[in-house]
């Protein structure tokens, strides 16, 4: 038992590889090495939002290698930033999209008072202290998604006769939504930075899931069914979906 525990020692992951830092323009980006045994040479590529660089590495290859590596790829990473284009700031002064719909972000020097959506003239109006506008707006923007995702839900489960547990808002970077075996729905808040009409299929995709748990012809027919929008949604997402994790929190 233990010469098998001492074996298993030696063949453990080595230790993880102290990150890295790389500055783009005016951004300092966060550089991330994972050891991946299978991995045949180094690899980079930015993570899901645009904002740090993830650099496998394989085993044997030093971090010293993967350093060199990381600053001969910094053409990539400038094209790939230009690319992604500005974060968004929760911060006076920068243009969010709020339901699809830019918004210019502006603080109220009011101590009182609520996150108030101006329409008619395409503002958001955050009162409070000057220091806790990001704060208050990542409140808002996700007591909003909540709203907006309980009410679609609660929609698209009355027309497809089925019924959900409960629903869960997180920051997922990878996915919009989820749909568990217990009957568990779990959305992005950042898809109330969307068009009304992508929560709207997102909401409609995942409720789909609480009757059938795949991607079969008849989850599609369902989600078809009911939702007229879901081509259009779905090409939204696939050309903008990007752009809603350039708002940093
Ligand atoms: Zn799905």
């Amino acid at each position: 038992m233990i010469g098998l525990l001492r074996s298993l020692q030696r063949t453990a992951a080595p230790k993880p590889l102290e990150p890295s830092r790389i500055a783009i323009g005016d951004e300092v980006l966060d550089v991330v090495f994972r050891r991946h045994a299978q991995a045949r040479r180094l690899v980079l590529r930015l993570n899901a939002s645009g904002t740090g660089v993830l650099v496998t590495v394989p085993n044997g290859v030093s971090r010293v290698k993967a350093l060199e590596f990381t600053a001969r790829s910094r053409g990539w990473i400038e094209e790939r930033v230009r690319r992604r284009g500005g974060l968004i700031q929760l911060a006076p002064g920068h243009v969010l999209p709020f339901r699809g719909i830019s918004h210019e972000i502006r603080h109220l020097d009011t101590r009182r008072g609520v996150v108030r959506i101006d329409a008619a003239r395409s503002i958001i109006e955050v009162p409070g202290d000057a220091a806790h506008v990001s704060r208050r707006l990542t409140d808002f923007l996700k007591t909003a998604a909540r709203e907006d995702l309980t009410e679609a839900s609660e929609h698209y489960a009355s027309l497809m006769g089925v019924r959900y547990r409960r629903i869960t808002i997180r920051d997922q970077r990878s996915r919009w939504g989820s749909c568990s075996a217990s009957g568990e729905l779990s959305y992005s808040w950042r898809l109330i930075l969307a068009p009304d009409y992508v929560l709207d299929y997102v909401a409609a995709h995942e409720v789909a899931h609480l009757k059938y748990l795949d991607h079969s012809p008849r989850f599609w027919r369902l989600v078809l069914t009911h939702c007229h929008d879901a081509a259009r949604a779905k090409n939204w997402l696939r050309a903008h979906g990007q752009e809603v994790h350039r708002v940093v929190t």
